[in-house]
């Protein structure tokens, strides 16, 4: 007999407005999906639409307004644009710094953390400063820093827009290794189609503010496990581009 499945989180016509003196902005309308355990969600959409209010939604920083949210989740780790190294410190003692911040430096979490840091190329940087590495080399070390808390889900808030083309394919790559390898939950917002296609299980499009989904495309390779560089490479990929292209034009319009 086949398993069933129970999502991780489940939406159901959650529905989110900001209220201030100028008035209210809708900003998520009847939005339903599910996530399941060690899936790779992308959220694409157009700017301004409310990706980011979703990942808030998610993280429990903000609460719907109506509809249910029903979620397993006890520790979000964050993956932003930027990544918060504190140019102070070695990159161990920065990757060190959530555990350190919740009194969790115990012996086996440095271990760990050591180990992570080889696993990751990143153990002979363990004593440098973020501005001796590179911007790929401290999103790698900012992504440790958020894993050594040991998250159920990770939000990547747009985490490579900031990277040059070169190490953003790099760090794309780098990240969809440590994400499977460490079998972490991750949903990413990106306005990259080629990204969300090279990186996702699925990817949901969302419309213009207030933001539903309008369609949630499956993305299966034939070969599986391909990195995200060798996903760009094959046959299925522009297929998916094309599709998801007129999709966003679509949400974009309508
Ligand atoms: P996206 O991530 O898709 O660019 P956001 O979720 O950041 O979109 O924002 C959705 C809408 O809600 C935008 O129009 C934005 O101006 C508005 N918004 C976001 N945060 C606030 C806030 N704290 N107060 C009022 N309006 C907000």
């Amino acid at each position: 007999m086949e398993e069933i499945r129970q999502p991780m989180i489940s939406m159901k016509n959650v529905t989110y407005s900001y209220h201030s003196l100028k008035g209210e902005t809708p900003a998520l309308k009847d939005v339903t999906f599910d996530v399941y355990e060690k899936e790779f969600i992308c959220l694409v959409g157009p700017s301004g639409c409310g990706k980011s209010t979703l990942l808030s939604l998610l993280a429990g920083l903000i609460e719907a307004e109506s509809g249910e949210l029903i979620s397993e989740i006890k520790d979000v780790g964050y993956m932003l644009q930027r990544d918060y190294l504190l140019p102070w410190r070695t990159i161990y003692d920065n990757v060190a710094l959530g555990l350190e911040i919740q009194h969790k430096k115990t012996t086996e979490n440095r271990e760990r953390l050591r180990e992570m840091l080889k696993t990751y190329n990143l153990a002979d940087f363990a004593n440098k400063r973020p501005s001796e590495l590179s911007g790929g080399m401290r999103q790698r070390a900012a992504l440790i820093r958020t894993l050594a808390l040991e998250p159920d889900l990770l939000l990547l808030d747009e985490p490579f827009s900031a990277l040059d083309y070169q190490t953003r394919l790099e760090v794309c790559d780098d990240v969809a290794e440590i994400i499977r390898k460490e079998g972490k939950t991750a949903i990413l917002v990106t306005h990259d189609l080629s990204e969300a296609i090279s990186m996702g299980d699925r990817v949901f499009v969302l419309s213009k503010r207030p933001a539903t989904i309008l369609k949630e495309i499956p993305i299966r390779f034939e070969t599986e496990n391909l990195t995200p560089f060798h996903r760009r490479q094959a046959p299925e990929f522009a297929g998916y581009f094309a599709v998801l292209w007129e999709e966003l034009q679509k949400a974009s319009a309508g």
